[in-house]
């Protein structure tokens, strides 16, 4: 069999849609699960939604996300150019030597005519579609109109009698009448190809063996084919993806920040979490297991797992993910992430080793942090109820008893730790003779002002310091008192 070769060919619109870098992964482990090559094309030939620094973006993500590509316009390789503005002769070539195979035709209408004609079948409540009125002008009248530089395109010729199909590796066999099929442009007047012309010679002189793409594409592959075989191409293997959704049915959005990959590093997403949940957003690995790094999703990536049906981004399953990730960092790697966070939330002088210790297990995603640790510069208002925990069995009558008897005992700590804390209040505990929670509950509330913290009182004394612990438990007591 000949080797595999997949292409990623995105068009630069300024951003890495989630969809796009799924594209991406899948052509990226379908060629490296079968020992092939991942080609990566840019496909420019729609000038005016050229955007600066688009390519670049590409690259970059690319390069971070660890899809490498082995050519491509910045690596280079035997089928070059990559960059399908550089390959406009290319294009042109091929239109011409189409047009002697009898697959295309010169189309001189003019933009009115068009308009005209689109305007009366629309009247008429037909599908707009050329009517094919330059088909059967002569070699003559061609080249009379050419060397008069009128302008033209090239137009695919398909015969509207019959019907064609064509086989996808996920939707199956798929047959359409000719009839609906349009003699779509192939080369513009400016000289650069369509994305359906260009697809097709690109995919051919590179030898692409499977092209995946949003299935968006579907319905114009029968055009595509026919193309393929006015030429007497091999046809590649086909696979096209379904599109990813939200819960609602609504589509992914950039307004709504939930499109790109770069939105949810933005939102402090792993990179590795992105790309291990977006593996899975459409393909199924068979088993239980759901946390794959990149070698494992090649190891297991096989076209059997891909789905029909469009795939539900839940952006819960994405943060459960990436918490997985985030508990398989060491505690230095985890730490020196969670950095700017910190500094960012908390002014005053606290451990942030410490702080990172407490907080490694139970974040699931980085721009979790600075909720979890607002309480540490300031306490925040709260309100007494807080102090009610049914399973702690705690009210705020109790918890001012057990505030008062805290107090004292922690005073006298000297050299103030976790350690330190935990023994006195454990011997308050058994002094008193009674339930951890009734002590440690309203202390926490008392330093905190919130039900959820990383860690409990023990460690927000060590965290806060001896100073600020016991100011912020008087204030309780204070607050308790008043009621
Ligand atoms: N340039 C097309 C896009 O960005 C690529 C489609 C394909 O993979 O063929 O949608």
């Amino acid at each position: 069999m000949a080797k595999v070769r997949t292409r990623f060919a995105p068009s630069p619109t300024g951003y890495m849609h989630i969809g796009n870098l799924r594209t991406a992964l899948y052509a990226y482990l379908l060629t490296k699960n079968m020992g092939g090559d991942f080609i990566l094309r840019i496909e420019d030939t729609d000038q005016e939604r050229y955007v600066e620094g688009a390519v670049d973006l590409i690259y970059r993500t690319m390069k971070e996300t660890g899809l490498t590509h082995d050519e491509g316009p910045d690596i280079g390789g035997e089928y070059g150019p990559y960059i399908q503005s550089e390959r406009r002769n290319i294009y042109k070539e091929y239109a011409e030597k189409l047009v002697e195979l009898g697959g295309a035709y010169y189309c001189f209408c003019d933009k009115e005519r068009l308009d005209k004609l689109k305007e009366a079948q629309t009247a008429r409540k037909m599908t707009p579609k050329y009517d094919g009125f330059c088909k059967g002008l002569s070699k003559e009248e061609i080249e009379e109109k050419i060397k008069a530089g009128v302008p033209y395109v090239i137009r695919q010729k398909i015969d509207p009698h019959g019907t064609t199909s064509f086989e996808d590796a996920i939707f199956g066999k798929i047959t359409v009448e000719n009839s609906t099929l349009d003699d779509n442009v192939l080369l513009k007047s400016d000289g650069l190809p369509t994305y359906n012309f260009a697809n097709v010679v690109d995919d051919h002189l590179m030898n692409i063996t499977h092209v995946i793409r949003g299935n968006e594409y579907l319905s114009s592959t029968p055009k595509y084919n026919l193309l393929y075989k006015a030429f007497g191409w091999d046809i590649p293997t086909y696979i096209h993806v379904s599109p990813i959704i939200k819960e609602s049915g609504k589509k992914l959005s950039k307004r709504e920040g939930d499109a790109s990959y770069e939105d949810f590093i933005n939102k402090g997403y792993l990179k590795d979490a992105i790309i291990n949940y977006i593996a899975l957003l459409g393909w199924s690995p068979g088993g239980e297991e759901e946390v794959f790094d990149m070698e494992g999703l090649i190891k297991n990536f096989g076209i059997d797992g891909i789905s029909k049906s469009p795939a539900v981004f839940d952006e819960k399953k994405l943060s459960w993910l990436n918490g997985e990730y985030i508990r398989k960092m060491t505690i230095e790697e985890f730490t020196e992430k969670a950095m700017p966070y910190f500094k960012d939330a908390v002014k005053r002088d606290v451990d942030f080793t410490y702080l990172a210790s407490l907080l490694h297990d139970r974040t699931e995603k980085f721009s979790d942090i600075p909720e979890q640790i607002d309480f540490i510069d300031e306490l925040p208002e709260y309100d007494i109820s807080l102090y009610t925990h049914k399973k702690m069995k705690t009210n705020p009558e109790n918890s001012l008893e057990s505030l008062k008897n805290s107090l004292p005992v922690l005073e006298a700590i000297t050299d103030w730790n976790a350690e330190n804390i935990h023994n006195e209040l454990f011997k308050l505990i058994e002094k008193l003779e009674v339930k951890n929670g009734l002590i440690l509950w309203p202390l926490r509330v008392a330093m905190s002002g919130k039900a959820f913290t990383p860690g409990g009182a023990i460690e927000i004394g060590e965290l806060l310091g001896k100073e600020e612990s016991i100011k912020r438990i008087k204030a309780g007591i204070d607050k308790l008192s008043a009621n």
